[in-house]
């Protein structure tokens, strides 16, 4: 009996090894969908590698969304590559386009002659009753502005939110607390605190951005607080933190 579980153990342990061996040996293949032409397809828009390794074209369109977003990036042949170029509009009008979001790398919709424009004769390179958004200034807009219509996406304005903390730990002796937080990069920190929960008649306390810790002075005896922390940013704010609870003493 004995040697028989020694040898169902050996097994076992052989059978083991042996699938790590074979887990290790076979990694698991990213599957890569093909378009009709034979192109990479991500989320229906077909892309190559550029001749010079160092970005993606665009060759077609194989989805039926009205508005199309191009990616900042695409993963291609285990790279990170930003689009530089449209080959030509190849399914875009076609199924139905009708606003396309241009990434500020893209710097040419498919003119290969640029003498062609220059000369006030235009190629007819499609993308007919499509919209290109750009950002004001980038390369994007140059390389639609002589033949398509085009408006400036205005995501410049868009407040960007200001990262905020949060409270690690609350420590009460007594009067005292003591607040301790993540430090973030930020221009200064807030904190506030109240009897209620939802902060009504919160005290507000300044903090400077290298401090991470502040001491809470002259609370009330045998009374739980809620403390809370946001952080300054120029002249944004963050959201404010979770609350969090400074015990009863
Ligand atoms: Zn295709």
């Amino acid at each position: 009996m004995k040697k028989r579980t020694k040898f169902y153990a050996l097994l076992f342990a052989m059978v083991l090894s042996l699938t790590q061996i074979i887990g290790v040996a076979v990694p698991v293949k990213a599957a890569t969908k093909e378009c009709s032409h034979g192109y990479t397809l991500v989320n229906g828009i077909g892309i190559r590698m550029h001749e010079c390794g160092d970005s993606v074209c665009i060759t077609c369109y194989h989805g039926h969304d009205k508005r199309v977003v191009i990616p900042k990036t695409f993963k291609l042949n285990g790279k990170t590559l930003p689009p530089s170029q449209f080959d030509s509009d190849n399914g875009f009008s076609e199924n139905g386009v009708k606003e396309i979001v241009l990434p500020d790398t893209v710097e040419s919709m498919g003119y290969w002659d640029e003498e062609d424009v220059k000369d006030g004769y235009v190629n007819d390179i499609g993308y007919h009753g499509i919209t290109f958004y750009v950002h004001k200034g980038s390369k994007a807009e140059e390389a639609v502005k002589r033949n398509n219509p085009y408006k400036y996406l205005n995501d410049n304005s868009k407040p960007q939110p200001v990262k905020g903390t949060s409270i690690k730990r609350t420590v009460r002796i007594q009067k005292l607390a003591k607040i301790t937080w993540k430090k973030v990069k930020c221009d200064k920190y807030e904190i506030r605190y109240s009897q209620k929960k939802n902060m009504k008649n919160a005290k507000k306390v300044n903090c400077g951005k290298n401090k991470t810790s502040l001491v809470i002075k002259k609370l009330k005896k045998n009374r739980k607080y809620y403390v809370q922390i946001r952080t300054k940013s120029g002249k944004k704010y963050s959201a404010w933190s979770k609350v969090k609870t400074i015990p009863k003493r």
